[in-house]
């Protein structure tokens, strides 16, 4: 393979730069010249892509977002939108494609190899940490972290006013930022869509925190429990605790933005070599990821359909510290 693409798709993630210089800098080392592809899928159907030196991703690596820009395509769902992406690829002579990206971003990859056979590996960019073949996701450890500092700020105020915050973080249908945030913030109580809780073991806890003489609580809530989002669990939880004055925090996107962390630069640039290293090796349709300190190679069919599990000692650990 001698000219290859790189792109940004879906959500934003700290660390995407880094992986992007990781992706460039290996393909120009082996003798490949690279394309970079702006705004995802989008970019890829209207021909947006452009090749990228060595000079060309310097000063990135300690950047939030990312250069290449990212976008959701609804074209891309549909074949003529992936036929008219396959014809930009063609016209443009790119013979395969480094995807750095979450589920959604693996899925319309692996749809494309389908239908077209274009080499595809990914690599796993996504504050969510929700895809399997990888302990770990490119920025979920900076988001982490930016959301235990916002965390640290909130028990401040909490404690000063005797308030019980509940605290929402992101992470879709997966209670990975939650249940970190929670055990780094010394949060009363984590909501996680892994685990079914119920608004009365809310009450419960914090009913037990009260009678312990504490003052101020917080409760992480994942955006996807099931009970709903912190708006939603705050407002069940004053119908209860009407003498509890009862507050609500949405972290939102801040939790995306912000300079990686170190262990997001270095997982970044592992990920990003070891994505371009197997594409010219021949690998395609497939994931790279770090197992066990492991570079490894997972099928997009599985990094996408096998469910991540939420360690049960992590969920275990917030019950005892608050019984
Ligand atoms: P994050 O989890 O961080 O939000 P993501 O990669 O999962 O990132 P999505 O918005 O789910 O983000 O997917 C990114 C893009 O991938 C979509 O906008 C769409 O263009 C493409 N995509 C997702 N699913 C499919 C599919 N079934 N077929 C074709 N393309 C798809």
């Amino acid at each position: 393979m001698k000219k290859v693409a790189v792109y940004t798709s879906g959500g934003d993630a700290p660390g995407m730069n880094a992986c992007i210089r990781a992706v460039v800098r290996g393909a120009i080392y082996h003798g490949a010249e690279i394309y970079g592809i702006r705004y995802g899928y989008n970019g890829m159907i209207k021909g947006d892509m452009k090749p990228l030196s060595s000079y060309s991703v310097s000063n990135i690596i300690q950047k939030g977002g990312t250069i290449l820009k990212s976008a959701r395509s609804e074209e891309f769902r549909t074949k003529e939108g992936r036929k008219k992406a396959y014809e930009s690829l063609q016209e443009n002579g790119i013979e395969g494609l480094i995807c750095i990206g979450g589920d959604g971003s693996f899925t319309g990859a692996k749809v494309f190899y389908e239908e077209f056979g274009v080499a595809i590996v990914g690599a796993p960019g996504t504050i969510d940490n929700d895809i399997y073949g990888t302990d770990f996701t490119i920025g979920f450890d900076t988001a982490v972290n930016t959301a235990i500092e916002a965390i640290d700020k909130i028990r401040d105020t909490a404690d000063s006013h005797d308030r019980i915050f509940f605290i929402e973080v992101m992470g879709r249908d997966s209670g990975y930022i939650a249940i970190r945030c929670g055990i780094c913030g010394g949060a009363e109580m984590v909501l996680v869509p892994e685990t079914a809780t119920t608004v009365e073991d809310v009450i419960n806890t914090l009913k037990v925190g009260k009678d312990r003489s504490k003052t101020s609580s917080i409760v992480v809530v994942a955006e996807g429990d099931e009970i709903g989002g912190a708006i939603e669990v705050a407002a069940m939880a004053r119908k209860a605790m009407a003498d509890a004055d009862i507050r609500v925090a949405t972290l939102g996107h801040i939790q995306r933005g912000g300079a990686p962390s170190a262990k997001d630069r270095i997982l970044a640039s592992r990920m990003g070599l070891s994505a371009i290293e197997g594409l010219l090796n021949g690998r395609k349709n497939v994931m790279a990821g770090v197992m066990k300190d492991e570079l490894v190679y997972t099928p997009f069919e599985h990094a996408i359909t096998i469910k991540k599990s939420l360690s049960p000692d992590l969920l275990r650990m917030v019950k005892i510290f608050n019984s």
